[in-house]
């Protein structure tokens, strides 16, 4: 974990050596050294990405040649826009020359579109393409790429020239936007069930934010918010509160901690209509439930154990047993069907919630290093 660096919002983890980087651009250099050593071609590199490679690469490139650049501009954040500036056009001078275009990356193709189009109207001698990384799997193939550095899947990488809006050009390696390691955990279970307790405990030992909704209520209740004022109602009764009002509140949660390592959502999704805000919210910024995980009790051991926290927590929805029924009423009416929501995404997992608190953990734990 230690290795990771962050740059504006995301974490990136370690992908490509730096030596192996040089060993690439060596080889490059060979290859086009072979075919050009005894002509004095043109190398244009293009901007922004490509400095550090071209840089690199004349170092390896120990023969005559001239060198120029171009700027084209096409990402914005991780995406590719789809729109190719030209920022900084061809050199003047080209006639008959043999030029070597240098990218530092070739993706869709869509910047190389662009600078054919920009060479097509010049008349040099000849015009290859040579690009430091390659992604096969998404270039659409229009033109022929004549030197290739590395092939590498279709990630979205920083460093060695490359950014992320603006950060990490400098970066002597490559990285790699780090998503594998976010663990986004749903506990799932009645009222009474222990997913507050177990969850104070996963968030330590797996670094994660804790969310419940539950408290996030009780909360603005208790400083008399807007927030409060409109959820007390709802809570007094054991009713749930409305699916717009929670959503909301949950998705400013998850926007006020963007350097969480992943999320314990707790007490939410409660329905069905949660459970789809969830998933569409968290896949708009590159994230997924990777589990959900039931708490299992029954409703007996669960109404008193909820009891006797109402003695202690002064929870009003706590001390009341009509309530407590009215709270498992809505669970088994309206959360009861997310299983299914789950178990169709392979995420659902359930957890036998009876026993010591520390074994309970155990059996969670369990779950969550097998993902
Ligand atoms: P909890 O602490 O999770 O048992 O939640 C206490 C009460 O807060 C519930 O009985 C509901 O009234 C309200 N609440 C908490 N989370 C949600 C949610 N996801 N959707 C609707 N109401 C909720």
């Amino acid at each position: 974990m230690n290795t990771l660096i962050k740059l504006h919002d995301k974490y990136f983890k370690p992908y490509i050596k730096e030596e192996k980087i040089l060993a690439a651009i060596e080889k490059m250099a060979q290859e086009i050294a072979e075919d050009y050593k005894d002509e004095t071609p043109l190398f244009v590199g293009v901007l922004n990405g490509a400095f550090m490679f071209v840089s690199d690469f004349l170092k390896a490139y120990q023969h005559p040649c001239e060198v120029s650049f171009v700027r084209l501009s096409s990402y914005q954040g991780l995406t590719s826009t789809g729109i190719v500036e030209t920022l900084l056009d061809v050199p003047e001078e080209m006639e008959g020359k043999s030029v070597i275009i240098l990218e530092d990356v070739v993706d869709t193709g869509r910047t190389l579109k662009q600078l054919v189009h920009l060479f097509s109207n010049t008349n040099v001698k000849e015009f290859k393409i040579g690009t430091l990384f390659y992604k096969s799997d998404v270039y659409n193939g229009e033109y022929a790429i004549d030197y290739v550095g590395l092939e590498i899947p279709d990630d979205f990488i920083v460093g060695y020239g490359l950014d992320y809006n603006e950060l990490g050009r400098n970066l002597r390696e490559v990285y790699q936007l780090n998503q594998t390691d976010m663990i986004n955990l749903v506990l799932f279970g009645k009222p009474g069930a222990g997913k507050g307790t177990q969850a104070g405990f996963l968030k330590e030992k797996y670094n994660l934010k804790h969310i419940s909704t539950g408290d996030v209520f009780r909360y603005n209740i208790k400083n008399g918010t807007e927030l409060g004022k409109l959820a007390k109602s709802y809570i007094d009764k054991g009713d749930l509160v409305p699916d717009e009002v929670t959503i909301d509140m949950l998705k400013d949660e998850v926007e006020k901690n963007p350097e969480a390592a992943g999320f314990i959502f707790d007490g939410f999704p409660r329905t069905a209509a949660q459970a789809e805000a969830l998933d569409n919210f968290l896949e708009s910024k590159d994230m997924k439930v990777n589990a959900t995980i039931a708490l299992e009790a029954e409703d007996d051991i669960l109404v008193q154990r909820l009891l006797e926290r109402g003695k202690s927590s002064g929870r009003s929805d706590d001390q009341d047993e009509s309530k407590i029924r009215n709270r498992f009423d809505e669970y088994n009416e309206k959360t009861a069907p997310l299983k299914a929501y789950y178990e169709k995404q392979g995420k659902f997992h359930s957890v036998n919630g009876i026993g010591g608190i520390d074994e309970i953990t155990g059996r969670l734990s369990k779950v969550i290093d097998s993902l």
